[in-house]
């Protein structure tokens, strides 16, 4: 079977989709091709948020139907249904970010609890959770740890408070059976995020891998970072398990490590960055350890499903996960389902005005990956066409 051919059968990708949701995803992505003026109503939409226009409903048609599942959990049973109906799993993604108070913070450290709660109850529908420790913690404290600065009492205290909402979201996770992501954000925040996670792995990844760190491939160091994690793992007997992605704050990072002369994390080209992705994978595979790999890149969604088969594993093997996010790529999430491997895909949702940050950065990703915009135009444009002709 050739996998990458099969990405291109539109039929089975927007089996979902009434013609009025594809024509409405069209012009969407139409738009984002504009990219001056996807950027200037962006900046609008901002502006327009701040002064408490009333804008909700015009975000809520367009934008925040397409990549959101609604704006509470209850709300995204629809889109939970729909995957399923094509074989794709859901992985409940809140997407309030931004926020800096401890009552934020509790109140985020509970609905992520919720989402563990709702998947364990939807086991064959919501195969994962997942949380930003971001949406958790200070950032400023997050990077005085990371830099191994003495925090002072109130510091400590704090961080304390932050470790017991990460305990409390994995004991949850680890007493439903859940497998639970942790996003990797920017590097100098993202030792601390390791240390937590890998604390994490360590005491619930015993019997079963239910803590998932991710890596992410875009850093030229993450490949020796993860030989590492397995050696120490193996010491210490637990299981390891990962989200394998190429990593989103690319320009943040160089910028920052010009801005500040040190060294960029950041691989030299794309072509590191691909390597060592698809390298992490075949690691993976070989050893046995657990993976989601978080891509919309059709060559490493296909050489995972193509390792998958060489090695005799079957492909509904739940270790080894490929996803997506809603509104994007369903071309390779449900042309993969359909041949039997595991597929998830992040529905992200909250309130429309609290995950618009979420909202620009997929606005602004699909206009700044190269092709990602005009490969979706050009499957919905094919899907439409298809539809005509029978
Ligand atoms: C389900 C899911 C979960 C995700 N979770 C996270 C997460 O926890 N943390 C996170 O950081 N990101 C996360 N991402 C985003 C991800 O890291 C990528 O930014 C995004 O998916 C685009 O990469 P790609 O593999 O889909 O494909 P591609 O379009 O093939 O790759 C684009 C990526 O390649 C890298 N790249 C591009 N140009 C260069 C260059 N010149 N030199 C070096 N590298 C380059 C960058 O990482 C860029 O984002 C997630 C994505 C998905 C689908």
């Amino acid at each position: 079977m050739n996998i990458l051919k099969s990405f291109e059968n539109t039929e089975v990708a927007f089996k979902q989709k009434s013609n009025f949701q594809l024509r409405k995803a069209y012009l969407l992505f139409q738009f984002f091709a504009y990219t001056k003026l996807m950027r200037f109503a962006n900046k609008v939409l901002l502006k327009a948020f701040k002064w408490h226009l009333p804008i909700d409903f015009l975000v809520r048609k367009t934008a925040f139907d397409h990549f959101c599942g609604g704006e509470s959990i209850k709300d995204c049973q629809k889109a939970i249904n729909n995957l399923h109906a094509s074989k794709v799993g859901t992985i409940l993604d809140y997407s309030v970010e931004g926020k800096e108070e401890d009552t934020y913070f509790d109140a985020t450290t509970k609905e992520i609890i919720a989402t563990i709660k709702e998947a364990a109850t939807q086991r064959d529908k919501i195969p994962f959770s997942v949380f930003k420790v971001t949406g958790l913690a200070p950032f400023s404290l997050l990077e005085k740890v990371n830099s191994k600065q003495i925090l002072n009492a109130e510091e400590e205290k704090e961080y304390i408070q932050v470790k017991r909402r990460i305990d409390a979201i994995c004991q949850e996770a680890h007493k439903n059976h859940v497998k639970l992501l942790i996003d990797a954000e920017e590097s100098w925040i993202q030792d601390a995020i390791d240390a937590l996670t890998n604390e994490m792995m360590e005491k619930y990844n015993k019997e079963e891998a239910i803590v998932y760190n991710t890596l992410q491939m875009y850093r030229h160091d993450r490949l020796a970072y993860l030989q590492n994690d397995i050696a120490i793992a193996k010491e210490k007997n637990y299981k390891l398990a990962y989200k394998i992605v190429r990593g989103a704050y690319m320009e943040k990072e160089r910028a920052r490590a010009l801005a500040h002369s040190y060294v960029s994390p950041i691989q030299i080209d794309k072509t590191h960055t691909d390597n060592d992705y698809n390298q992490a994978l075949e690691i993976c595979i070989n050893q046995g350890i657990a993976i989601c790999a978080g891509t919309h890149n059709e060559k490493s969604a296909a050489f995972l499903a193509e390792q998958i088969l060489a090695k005799n594993i079957a492909p509904n093997d739940a270790r080894f996960y490929v996803a997506q996010l809603l509104g994007m790529s369903d071309h390779i999430s449900c042309n993969l389902a359909s041949q039997g491997f595991c597929v998830a895909k992040y529905v992200p949702y909250g309130p429309v005005r609290e995950v618009m940050p979420y909202l620009i950065r997929r606005a602004e990703e699909n206009t700044s990956v190269a092709g990602q915009t005009s490969r979706e135009l050009d499957l919905i444009q094919k899907e439409i066409k298809r539809r005509k002709n029978n």
